[in-house]
């Protein structure tokens, strides 16, 4: 196993950073419309009053970002949407464009992931990504689904 190379093995559940309660790890299970996927989730302990979570990267204990609401999570999704295209119309290649992300936002590319990133640069990852495919209009989707429902529950 590759566990001892993550330095958070040890971290207790993520804590709720909109109510401060604890989270804890259970299935998507009626959270998720469609949990085919068994996909593990953080979720608040207020949850549903407080609509809290964020997944784990399956087959692990580690979170992808950080405890996101229900506006946050919308958010990131649609950054990632936004984003993914600049590499599925081949503008630049998905590492070129994390790599230009990292530039824009002044992160190390280590943390360059939109779900470690809140309202205000999910919002600033919106609007640079619309620029770039409004600058390159006659490229075209290489990835058949590009909007696909799927890819949307797999930001959360
Ligand atoms: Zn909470």
């Amino acid at each position: 196993m590759n566990r001892r190379k993550r330095k958070k093995v040890n971290q207790p559940a993520p804590q709720c950073p909109y109510c401060g309660a604890m989270t804890h790890l259970r299935t998507a299970d009626g959270i998720y419309l469609d949990n085919s996927r068994n996909t593990m989730l953080y979720v608040c302990k207020n949850y549903p009053r407080c609509d809290s979570y964020v997944r784990v990267h399956p087959g692990t204990t580690i979170p992808v970002g950080t405890v996101a609401n229900k506006k946050l999570r919308s958010m990131r999704n649609e950054a990632h949407r936004y984003f993914n295209q600049i590499y599925y119309r081949g503008i630049m290649s998905k590492q070129e464009a994390y790599m230009w992300l990292s530039d824009l936002l002044g992160l190390p590319m280590a943390s360059t992931h939109i779900g470690m990133m809140g309202e205000y640069y999910c919002q600033l990852v919106i609007e640079e990504c619309k620029k770039v495919l409004a600058n390159n209009p006659g490229s075209y989707p290489r990835h058949p689904n590009i909007s696909g429902g799927g890819m949307l529950e797999a930001y959360c």
